[in-house]
């Protein structure tokens, strides 16, 4: 969703490694005949700090800037077309976050580890033709046990109605 830029830490890191490399005076002789050189290569340093400028402004320009910094945004489009954006810090792995437009229903939990936003549905069922299709899921937490919502299938056009139902259950003896 949205057009967000992957970010590789293994390039930027690779990168960097290959910078430390090139810009640190120290380099360990393989062998005893081999010289240690106390100057970097300039060329390669040159080079090497290019890729790191092209990576860095690749990533940048991605409307997701993933740094350690603070104040990064993290943002997504709702299914509304509203664009949701959320502090990175602030967000928690499980987080739910409902669209900011209020007249709409839709919601979505925080992914951490790759930092998506993945919408909360309920899948309902027509018994007619066994299309299934998605409602927003708060639209079923916020429906009280004396309402019911309906919806039209979109195989068939029947009315489906949801509502909520005491369910009974009972604990196996143990
Ligand atoms: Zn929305
Ligand atoms: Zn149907």
């Amino acid at each position: 969703m949205g057009t967000q830029i992957g970010f590789n830490p293994n390039k930027l890191g690779k990168l960097w490694n290959a910078l430390a490399r090139l810009a640190l005076h120290i380099e360990i002789p393989t062998s005893k005949q081999a010289t240690v050189k106390h100057y970097g290569n300039i060329d390669g340093i040159r080079e090497k700090v290019g890729q790191t400028l092209a990576e860095i402004k690749r990533i940048s320009e991605g409307n997701m800037l993933m740094s350690s910094g603070i104040g990064q945004e993290v943002s997504f489009e709702c299914y509304c077309g509203s664009k949701n954006k959320r502090k990175h810090e602030l967000l928690e792995d499980g987080q739910i976050i409902n669209c900011i437009n209020p007249d709409c229903d839709e919601s979505y939990g925080y992914v951490k580890s790759d930092m998506s936003f993945g919408r909360r549905a309920f899948e309902i069922v027509c018994r007619r033709c066994d299309t299934r299709q998605d409602i927003p899921k708060r639209m079923v937490e916020k429906l009280r046990t004396d309402q019911h919502i309906h919806f039209d299938c979109e195989g068939c056009a029947e009315t489906i109605e949801v509502s909520w139902r005491p369910m009974q259950a009972q604990r196996p003896q143990s």
